[in-house]
């Protein structure tokens, strides 16, 4: 495959087209990936801070009197918490430092700004960026000089007559979360390169694993192709000759032996032409099999009284062997098994030398039929067994050309008993002989 051209460009191409549309899969499947995780954290967050500030909300707003002002009650609900005009974190304040130090550990401040914006309280690290509470806006992502973010939600407090008082503010360091997403990003991101490569490469190899039968069923194609041709060739080079030479003949002795070899190469061509029209329509199964009740046994010993006299011109002995108890009864086509059958005890009459012994033998098991053709024969080179049932195929073209054999007996035999269903298979032994054998399922 690697050295066709248009098999190899098309291989690279397929290749190139499932590495692009699966990277392009697993990018999309990366972002849902990255937009799944980042939408849950930030619910998470927002769940967390909105019951902390609906929490405080509610415990502190029945407290509330004076817009802006504090009550004394802050401190027992809050003792940690650290006043605007106190310096908490420098005075030994022990409540607000734990506070703070709680409000740290977990990443959480807070805050109380009245109406204007100022800063009344405080309890937790505090970003160093004040953002005013707009209305409507509930949150806020603040950014830091440094570079930090916080996550930060605004309530707007009322007294308890209503009138609004201040606003709460409860929000947490996003360093966390920042560097948690930015490992993913990190991850998806050389991920997606090394996925890509991995695809390519698995592609590659896929992409050759699903051309292989269609390269190989090209080159059978391009084998039959060149086959075929080369089996016109010579008859066709014959006719041709012959009609020159007939041109030049003189007397009608000479012109009628050229018409004999004329009509014998157009015999020739014409069975070849036929026989590969009965293999082709067999294997597309456009030829319908006439199928009925088809006794083995009545075949096989018809079959081999009609080619005894052939056997006996040659010198060979043609034996028959009925080893079945019953009669052997199939559904097939009967003329289509018989020239199955013939094409084997032809072939062993063909390659047998003079003395030799073919024997016939029908035998069945309660699932199939089983027909062999023995002989004493030529034999076949392990190496050709698996060549002879090709299309064109001759291990001996001399030979099987003098016996008028044109190479297709066995393929046409095969496809015959692939048409039924069943399967034709040879051992051989060179210089010793050949066994075909046939298997075809019962009725
Ligand atoms: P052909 O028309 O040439 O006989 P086949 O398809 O029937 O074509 O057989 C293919 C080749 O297999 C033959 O050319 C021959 O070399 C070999 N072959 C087939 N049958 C036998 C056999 N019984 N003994 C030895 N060789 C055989």
């Amino acid at each position: 495959m690697h050295s066709n051209k248009l098999f190899n460009r098309t291989r690279w191409q397929l290749a190139g087209w499932y590495a692009i549309v699966l990277g392009l899969l697993l990018g999309i499947c990366g972002v849902a990936v990255y937009q799944v995780v980042f939408h849950t954290q930030r619910y998470i967050l927002q769940q967390k801070l909105q019951s902390l500030a609906g929490t405080l909300h509610d415990t502190i707003e029945p407290q509330l009197q004076q817009p802006g002002q504090l009550s004394s009650s802050f401190k027992t609900i809050l003792p940690g918490l650290c006043l605007w005009n106190e310096n908490c974190y420098s005075s030994g304040n022990e409540g607000a430092r734990h506070t703070a130090r709680v409000f740290q550990q977990e990443g959480y401040y807070l805050r109380f700004l009245d109406e204007s914006g100022r800063v009344l309280a405080t309890s937790g690290e505090q970003p160093n960026v004040l953002k005013r509470f707009a209305p409507g806006e509930f949150w806020q992502i603040l950014n830091c000089s440094k570079g930090d973010r916080f996550y930060q939600i605004s309530v707007l407090l009322r007294t308890k007559d209503g009138w609004p008082w201040g606003y709460l503010q409860i929000g947490r360091s996003l360093k966390e979360w920042d560097a948690y997403l930015n490992t993913l990003r990190l991850f998806l991101f050389l991920g997606l390169p090394f996925a890509i490569l991995l695809v390519g490469g698995s592609s590659w190899w896929l992409a050759g694993v699903a051309m292989r039968p269609i390269y190989q069923s090209y080159r059978q194609m391009q084998q039959f192709t060149s086959d075929a041709a080369h089996e016109l060739r010579t008859p066709l080079a014959v006719i041709q000759t012959t009609v020159e030479d007939t041109r030049l003949a003189e007397d009608l002795t000479e012109v009628n032996q050229n018409l004999d070899i004329i009509e014998r190469q157009n015999i020739r061509l014409s069975r070849l032409v036929k026989d590969l029209l009965f293999i082709c329509r067999i294997e597309q199964q456009q030829i319908q099999t006439q199928l009925q009740s088809c006794c083995l046994n009545d075949l096989i010993c018809d079959l081999v009284e009609e080619l005894a006299g052939l056997a006996m011109i040659v010198e060979v002995e043609l034996k028959l062997e009925i080893r079945a108890s019953q009669a052997v009864v199939i559904l097939g086509d009967e003329a289509q098994l018989y020239r199955m059958v013939t094409n084997l005890i032809t072939n062993g009459i063909n390659y047998t030398p003079a003395g030799g012994i073919i024997l016939a033998i029908l035998d069945g098991t309660d699932k199939e039929a089983i027909i062999q053709v023995q002989d004493t024969g030529v034999g076949i080179a392990p190496a050709e067994q698996t060549r002879i049932f090709d299309r064109f195929y001759r291990v001996q073209s001399d030979r099987s050309r003098a016996t008028g054999g044109t190479g297709l007996g066995l393929s046409i035999a095969s496809a015959i008993a692939v048409a039924h269903q069943g399967s034709i298979q040879v051992q051989s032994e060179l210089g010793k002989g050949s066994t075909f054998t046939i298997r075809l399922p019962l009725k």
